[in-house]
């Protein structure tokens, strides 16, 4: 299959580039698989674990939310934070994953619910992503 560059890029700096055959993300709108000469396209994307595949080999980053991106034959990903495997401190999403599980128990309102809920999330999708590649 044919290759191109894919990349994630935060506000921090870099975080991940590789030539692959398929991007695979999940945006608002459902799930992506982008391949090779895919047309030009803007999308939204949820908080989860984007899927670069090459070969039998598959690497995994999670995103914290952002928007892809599909031009000129290369997909970048602009994410608010995102983290490799290697990058996650695993202690540190359980203990995210904790304080928002307790805030999400206890009664508060809309707007603190909705912030612990995508936190809850986040951790979620780390924790995911850090024991996928082991
Ligand atoms: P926390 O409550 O632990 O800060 P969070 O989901 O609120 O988690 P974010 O606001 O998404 O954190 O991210 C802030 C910064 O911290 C980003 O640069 C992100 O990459 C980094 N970060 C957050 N959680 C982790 C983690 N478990 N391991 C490594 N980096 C993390």
């Amino acid at each position: 299959m044919r290759t191109y560059e894919a990349s994630v890029v935060t506000p921090d700096g870099p975080v991940y580039h590789g030539e692959v055959e398929m991007v695979i993300a999940k945006a608002k709108s459902g799930e992506l698989g982008i391949l090779y000469g895919h047309i030009p396209l803007v999308a939204p994307l949820e908080i989860g674990a984007v899927r670069f595949k090459k070969g039998e080999q598959e690497d995994l980053v999670a995103v914290s939310g952002g928007i892809l991106e599909v031009r000129s034959d290369q997909v970048t990903i602009l994410a608010q934070a995102a983290e490799t495997p290697e990058q996650i401190d695993i202690r540190r999403a359980e203990e995210a994953k904790q304080r928002a599980e307790r805030r999400l128990q206890s009664h508060q309102d809309d707007i603190d619910f909705k912030r612990a809920e995508l936190a809850l999330k986040r951790a979620i999708n780390r924790i995911d992503v850090y024991h996928h590649s082991r």
